[in-house]
Parts: C-alpha cells; sequence; structure tokens
C-alpha cells in the first residue's frame, strides 16, 4: 500500500532505533508523555517499546476523548435519553463508557431508552429531519479534532431551523489539559511530550509554545505511523541532550505553524468557553472545554431540558485516573485482565480504542507473558 507502508518500514525503523540508542545517554533518564491516545496504540501495536532503551520511556497520556469523559457526564447522557421525547445519538466507542454504579448508554438502551450510534454529526442531522416529531439530541464530544464537525452541524441545524434537534456539548481542549499535567500535585516526571497529530493538524503548532518556553519542556508533534512516533522520539532525545526546549513538528506533512484557520474560526463563531469542566482523572479545570454561544442556545441540549451537572465519584478500584495522570500504567491496576476486559470494561481506558487499558490488552499483555516465560 503506496503512502503508508512507507512509514512502516522495517529497515528504516531499526535505523532510527539504533540512532536513538546511539543518542539515548547512559546514566541519563528520558520520560516523554505521548498526549494522544492514538499514539499510545502505535506504540502498543507496533512494539516500539521493545524497540527503546531502558532509559527511555513512554508515559501514556490522556488523549482519548472517551476516557476522559467522567461518569458524571455520562449519567446525564443516561438521564436524557431516558425521557421518551429524546433520542440520542452518540458515536459508538460512548455506548459502553460506565457512568455511576456500573450504569451505560448500552445498559439504557437495552431498558428501551432510544439511543442510536451515528457515523457522523449529518446522521444525527437526517435523523431530526426523519422524526420532527421526536426530540434529536447528538452527544458531541472530542478535542479539537472532532469540534469543526459539530461546528458545522450547528450551523447547519440553525440554518434548517430544525426545532427538534440539539447538542449535548462535551468538546474539550487540549492545552488546558496539558497544563493540567504539569500543575498537578505530584505530577508525574516528564521530559518532553510527542504532541497530538489530528488535533495539531486543526490548531497547528502555536497553542505548544507556552510548555516549551515557560515549563521547558520539548514537544515534537507526531503523526500516528511507527516511523514518526521513532523520529519524535529522537527529536525529544536530541533536544534534552542539546538543552533545547522547543516546539518542533515531526507532522509537516498534515501540521502548519498556525492550523486550519477555517476550522479555528468556524469554531470560535460556533462555541465559548466553559469557566470549568469536570475530566475523569484530571478534575476540574478552568477554561478547557466548550460550550454553545448565546447565538446558538436554542440548540443547547443542557439548556433546553434543564439538564443539571452531575459529578460522581470514580470506581475506587479502577485506576483510570491515575493512567490519564500518566502516574500509573494499565498494568499497575488490579482489574487488569480480570474483571477489566474489552467485553466487561469496568473503566473508560478499557472502551475506547484509543485507551491505554485497550491498547495494553490488545497488544501489551502478549509481550509479558513472553517477558515473564523468558525470565
Ligand atoms: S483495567 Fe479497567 S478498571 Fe483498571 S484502570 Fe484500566 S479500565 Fe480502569
Amino acid at each position: 500500500m503506496k503512502y503508508a507502508d512507507e512509514y512502516r518500514d522495517k529497515e528504516l525503523a531499526m535505523g532510527l532505533a539504533r540512532a536513538i540508542r546511539a543518542k539515548a545517554e547512559s546514566g541519563k533518564a528520558y520520560r516523554f508523555m505521548e498526549f494522544c491516545g492514538g499514539h499510545t496504540h502505535a506504540i502498543a501495536r507496533y512494539g516500539l517499546e521493545d524497540m527503546l532503551p531502558d532509559n527511555v520511556r513512554m508515559i501514556h497520556g490522556p488523549g482519548c476523548p472517551v476516557c476522559v469523559l467522567p461518569a458524571g457526564r455520562i449519567d446525564m447522557a443516561i438521564a436524557l435519553a431516558e425521557r421518551s421525547e429524546v433520542v440520542l445519538c452518540v458515536y459508538g466507542d460512548l455506548m459502553r463508557v460506565p457512568g455511576s454504579r456500573g450504569s451505560s448508554l448500552l445498559r439504557a438502551k437495552a431498558r428501551g431508552a432510544d439511543v442510536r450510534m451515528v457515523y457522523s454529526t449529518l446522521d444525527a442531522i437526517a435523523l431530526a429531519e426523519q422524526n420532527p416529531g421526536r426530540e434529536v439530541v447528538f452527544f458531541a464530544i472530542g478535542f479539537e479534532t472532532t469540534t469543526p464537525p459539530t461546528a458545522v452541524m450547528v450551523r447547519l441545524a440553525d440554518k434548517k431551523q430544525l426545532a427538534n434537534f440539539s447538542v449535548f456539548c462535551n468538546h474539550v481542549l487540549t492545552p488546558p489539559a496539558m497544563r493540567a499535567i504539569l500543575d498537578s500535585e505530584n505530577p508525574v516526571e516528564i521530559d518532553g511530550f510527542v504532541g497530538p497529530a489530528h488535533v495539531s493538524t486543526v490548531i497547528g503548532t502555536a497553542p505548544y509554545e507556552p510548555f516549551a518556553r515557560d515549563d521547558g519542556k520539548p514537544v515534537v508533534i507526531a503523526g500516528f505511523e511507527p516511523l514518526d512516533m521513532m523520529q519524535a522520539i529522537l527529536m525529544l532525545i536530541e533536544q534534552v541532550n542539546d538543552g533545547r526546549h522547543e516546539v518542533e513538528n515531526q507532522y509537516r506533512r498534515a501540521v502548519t505553524g498556525s492550523g486550519n484557520r477555517r476550522a479555528i474560526d468556524e469554531m470560535a463563531e460556533i462555541f465559548e468557553l466553559r469557566d470549568q469542566f469536570e475530566w475523569r482523572g484530571l478534575g476540574s479545570i478552568p477554561s478547557s472545554a466548550l460550550k454553545l454561544r448565546p447565538a446558538f442556545a436554542h440548540l443547547d441540549a443542557e439548556l433546553r431540558f434543564a439538564m443539571s451537572e452531575l459529578v460522581v465519584a470514580d470506581n475506587p478500584a479502577c485506576e483510570c485516573p491515575a493512567i490519564l495522570r500518566g502516574v500509573k500504567k494499565p498494568v499497575d491496576c488490579r482489574l487488569f485482565g480480570n474483571a477489566c476486559t474489552p467485553e466487561t470494561p469496568v473503566g473508560s481506558c478499557m472502551v475506547s480504542s484509543e485507551g491505554a487499558c485497550a491498547a495494553h490488552w490488545t497488544y501489551g499483555r502478549f509481550r509479558d507473558h513472553q517477558r515473564r516465560l523468558a525470565s
């Protein structure tokens, strides 16, 4: 396959691994957080950690939109879906994310709630047009990657004057989450970030400058292919060795400094910042999420259905909060592979295909087994 195989070339990967081993100075620790769940998945899928020397360690970050949605927001969506007049449209991953007390949208659907899986925002618009007697609500989630399609959907619904359509907005922002990671009590030691790929195609590289300039943390934006990741890790090691802390762009084939101006402008016209937003694992973070601007309040499900904010405690046995802060790994959770599997997820990190626990379940546990056998 052209344009994918080139980024998975074994010889080039081995060459990058040799370069990393040569550059990684013994006696020095290199701890890099890959913010994005897509990177976590690539690391696990291609066994990249096995190609790194022991003193280069990758730390999973909170960049999976399904994983960071707290149980309270899932409970709010379930309560909405259980209203007889509501059809709730969701992306597939959200169906099984646990709310409080083991609830989920899938279980609500089994009890009779009208929850429909959609593949695009346009599917939700079509459902509203086909069901004028029902209230169709789109459960919007995601980082800056999925926010522009929601903005386009809101504008379209407004233009069509869809009276039976609204949005339960849960869009969150990457830079405030990175700030929360660095400013958290007992933060994990991080020497640099592998910056998100898809998010950066929208916002560009500029929003990461404060982490390099003010916090002294190098950031390298990277694509999702194995060679992208290996090259980004090498670039980070070189920055650490040189005592530099800059934003560098490995993913130049897709990301520019200023990002996608049209998408940024569209988001700014439709959304405004929330004062606070609760994240799973990271707590309440100021100015870290979006809501609809007053001009589009008639399409805001939280206002239309007078939804109350719910904050509920996470399952105390689930280590998702610590994993999302980079403090623990999936195997540190005693439920991993026992009570918690992709078929029976206890926490959000096992549900989403980008979740750290799901990635380790799918790819990493076999390596764990082989290591145990070898030792
Ligand atoms: S294994 Fe399951 S319960 Fe444990 S941290 Fe991962 S998702 Fe949460």
